[in-house]
């Protein structure tokens, strides 16, 4: 009879993911993954490396899309960092066997749920923070014992190599490995059967992924985009909503999967917040944002020419009233805020993913809010208000991932709040326990006791009905 191991390897001499997938499923089937202490001490081994590499992080992050080291250090580095030190504060209470009560009707027993791994799972990262999509997400993995594959994003192709540098470092490929490449290589990879895939990336990919997974019924996270709206009402602090809104917005070059899509301001402060937006670019970024260093570029020529098409004269995108330069060397596209746009435009179809941002006017709240739930669900919701009765019915009302209240983008840093998308921005969460969760399955088991067999439950049924009802009724 062969052994577990030679099973794995007899269909996969040709296929080399389906080779690494098997290691991995031999690799956890020894258990080498379980134990709480290795998974700590694998955490930490994984946080010494991405110090040990900070300085390769930061020049590939520059190399791929000019991001400031700022930038790369608070998105990114101190992300994955403080997602560890939570993650392995919590981890033993997390990770133990819970008692529960048990009913009545399982009466005597004892009744408990085991944390339990999923297996082998695949990552498949976007290239907007290529470093933290993939590696905060493996955190997760092996905070709750399991396995992985890390596909990074080609378009971010030099932080995909530093990914590679820092997981081979720390792990064996049979524990966790980086396979790069293409939409080739991806699909190879979502034909094989995993225990778990997580997706970020875009909506129309999350669904090919979601279909691939279908045939093996492999569970996902697909952590999606979406058009974020970005509510100022006429009682907000303009000044300090523009400054905020101007951070959330052109950080990372507007690539950011939770920055504010479009602002949807009251008439009677719109001209006044856009005076403010432009008094908080140039404060940000100086008179020539193409001269900052801390203004990032759009990652590839095929990104570069989808905006642009919303910035060309003959595009239907509203007015532009602040930025609009374009430039082709270096892929620079200046903080742009357009005036006048209506839901018919262009810019309004698709999540803009850049340095563009919509302003739309609204009168009635109302009718503000019915608009805004008859779109798709957002990623994010911002809502700039000194009004609580309004905040009450925005937060009631509309369905979104997450949201703040009187800042961007700011809620994604904090680990004590799920991150994730509803409807067309994804499903499932993660950040600090929700990542332990997202990789976990939860046994639920009853022991029963021997020395007691209550006979109510067996046939013959005659005159039991009543008894079984109270039975029901009895909580303890
Ligand atoms: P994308 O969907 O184009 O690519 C994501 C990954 O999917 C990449 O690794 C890519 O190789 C792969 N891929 C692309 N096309 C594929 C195909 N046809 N078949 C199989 N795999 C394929 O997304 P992107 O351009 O990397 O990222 C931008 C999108 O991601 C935006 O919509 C943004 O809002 C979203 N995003 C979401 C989050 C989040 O946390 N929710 C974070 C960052 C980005």
């Amino acid at each position: 009879m062969l052994v577990q191991e030679e099973v794995y390897t007899e269909n996969a001499e040709k296929n080399p993911i389906l080779a690494l997938i098997n290691k991995q499923k031999a690799f956890f089937a020894k258990n080498n993954t379980k134990d709480v202490e290795t998974r700590l001490k694998t955490l930490s081994k994984l946080r010494k490396s991405i110090e040990n590499n900070e300085q390769e992080i930061y020049e590939a992050l520059h190399q791929d899309f000019r991001k400031p080291a700022f930038e790369a250090y608070a998105t990114e580095i101190a992300m994955i960092l403080d997602e560890i030190d939570f993650i392995a504060k919590e981890l033993k209470s997390w990770a133990r066997t819970r008692n529960v009560s048990g009913s009545l009707l399982n009466f005597p027993s004892q009744n408990y749920i085991i944390p339990e791994p999923l297996g082998v799972c695949l990552i498949i990262g976007a290239w907007n923070y290529p470093l933290q999509l993939t590696l905060s997400p493996l955190v997760g993995a092996i905070a709750a014992g399991n396995c992985a594959i890390v596909k990074p994003s080609e378009l971010a192709s030099a932080t995909a190599d530093v990914v590679e540098k820092i997981i081979t470092e720390t792990f064996e490929k049979e524990y966790v490995a980086v396979v790069k490449g293409g939409v080739d290589v991806n699909q190879a990879l979502l034909k094989e059967k995993f225990d778990k895939i997580f997706f970020t990336g875009s909506t129309a990919v999350g669904k090919i992924v979601m279909r691939a997974a279908a045939e093996h019924l492999t569970p996902v996270t697909l952590e999606l985009g979406g058009k974020s709206p970005c509510i100022v009402t006429e009682d907000a602090d303009l000044d300090l909503a523009a400054k905020r809104i101007v951070w959330g917005k052109f950080l990372n070059g507007g690539q950011t999967c939770v920055a504010p899509d479009y602002i949807m301001a009251h008439k009677n402060i719109r001209s006044l917040l856009i005076v403010k937006l432009g008094k908080y670019i140039t404060e940000f970024y100086g008179e020539n944002p193409q001269e900052s260093p801390d203004f990032p570029r759009i990652i590839n020529d095929r990104h570069f020419e989808r905006l642009s098409k919303y910035l060309a004269p003959t595009a239907n995108s509203g007015t532009i009233v602040i930025g609009g330069k374009t430039d082709i060397v270096g892929r620079y596209i200046a903080p742009t805020v357009l005036d006048k746009v209506s839901w018919e435009d262009e810019v309004m179809q698709d999540e803009i993913f850049g340095p563009i941002l919509p302003v739309l006017e609204y009168d009635n709240e109302d009718e503000m809010i019915a608009i805004l739930k008859s779109k798709p669900k957002p990623l994010a919701l911002y809502l700039f208000a000194d009004n609580e009765k309004l905040e009450k019915k925005v937060l009631d009302n509309l369905s979104f991932g997450g949201a703040c209240i009187n800042d961007t983008i700011s809620h994604f840093i904090n680990p004590h709040l799920p991150f994730g998308g509803v409807g067309d921005s994804g499903m499932g969460a993660y950040h600090g326990k929700g990542s332990f969760d997202a990789f976990t399955h939860y046994k639920g088991v009853m022991k029963k006791a021997n020395w007691l067999d209550i006979p109510l439950r067996y046939a013959p049924y005659l005159g039991k009905l009543s008894i079984i009802k109270q039975a029901f009724k009895w909580k303890p």
